[in-house]
């Protein structure tokens, strides 16, 4: 049984790991996992193709992927300008920015991991695109993507899409991970992301699955359970950096890593999923390693993690997990969809 501290490289703080206590009683609140038969189109649906969004606006009958403005932007253009001046230290600015939501299949019961390597490849793809492009403005410093999945992270509708948030500032925890990036560079003259992949290759038993390109593993210092990370073996700052081959390779360590977690317990897998890309505010961010983090909430399949003292009051996470045990667990798993062995 672990019970130590870890060393979060990325982020330069401690991460509690107290698996002693993984089996202590539980006598809160249990979620039960539902899986309902969702069908492939929903008339409800603001997503599916053919449909009239809360704006008026009717969605064309795409066939592949569909990117839109999203109907409740948290950032525009049009945010009000003139702000009332604080008082004091304190300051403001316009809520500028483009928030933008990309449908991955006209399909609405399909996610990311029942999709097939070239779907996923055309979705790197507009990924890539909407970086490139939401990032070529001058205000934008950051272009975050992010997918919510499953209804304990708050989504209420299946259909499988993800969120853009282009933004006049940089997000805290890429700030970070780029602070500290070039902080290790300047200071070692090696990349901090390809040390980390070099030691988990090294030590072996935290990888869920790896080809030439990519690989995929859950981190020495987890802070969630099933926390898993999936990136390009070589060093790029952002998406647009991979070939054509780097991408299929990718896509498919991603599609790989996706099935595992849905057959850990046969059901489809919650998780918080955003891209770690270099912000677009202009400065060198070439020592900037583009990855993937999956924060999945749940511990167990009935149980949530709760962020409470160590993590909201404190800033620190407190794990009762093992990473080798948990990793072990993911990588064990079979490498066919469990609804895919149902047909
Ligand atoms: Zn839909
Ligand atoms: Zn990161």
């Amino acid at each position: 049984m672990v019970w130590e501290q870890r060393w979060h490289p990325l982020r330069e703080e401690w991460v509690i790991i107290a698996a002693h206590r993984q089996n202590r009683p539980w006598i809160g609140e249990t979620l039960k996992p539902n899986e309902v038969n969702i069908p492939e189109y929903d008339p409800e649906c603001y997503f599916c193709p053919g449909n009239q969004r809360v704006s008026g606006i009717r969605n064309p009958q795409y066939q592949r992927t569909f990117v839109f403005d999203n109907d409740h932007p948290c950032v525009g253009w049009d945010a009000p300008e003139s702000l009332e001046i604080p008082v004091g230290i304190y300051k403001n600015k316009p809520a500028h920015g483009i928030a933008r939501v990309v449908c991955y299949s006209p399909k609405h019961n399909l996610t990311l991991a029942e999709l097939d390597v070239t779907e996923i490849v055309a979705l790197l793809k507009v990924w890539q695109e909407q970086y490139k492009e939401l990032g070529s403005h001058p205000e934008i410093e950051h272009v975050l993507i992010f997918e919510n999945k499953g209804e304990v992270v708050g989504v209420s509708n299946p259909h499988p899409h993800c969120q853009i948030y282009a933004t006049n500032f940089v997000f805290k925890y890429i700030e970070i991970e780029a602070g500290v990036s070039k902080k290790y560079f300047h200071e070692t003259g090696r990349i901090l992301f390809q040390d980390i992949i070099r030691s988990e290759v090294e030590d072996g038993r935290r990888i869920i699955c790896e080809n030439d390109s990519a690989i995929a593993f859950l981190p020495y210092f987890a802070r969630y359970a099933y926390e898993v990370y999936v990136a390009p073996k070589e060093t790029y700052p952002d998406l647009t950096g991979l070939s054509e081959k780097e991408l299929r390779d990718f896509a498919a360590i991603l599609k790989l890593l996706l099935i595992k977690y849905d057959n850990l317990w046969q059901m489809p897998f919650p998780y918080v999923m955003p891209l770690h890309q270099a912000p677009t505010d202009g400065k060198d961010h070439s020592t900037f390693h583009f990855h993937i983090e999956f924060h999945p909430p749940l511990r167990k399949p009935n149980l949530l993690k709760y962020l409470a003292g160590p993590e909201v009051g404190g800033g620190n996470f407190l794990t009762d997990t093992s990473p080798e045990e948990k990793a072990e667990e993911l990588r064990c798993q079979s490498d066919v969809h469990y609804k895919q062995n149902r047909i």
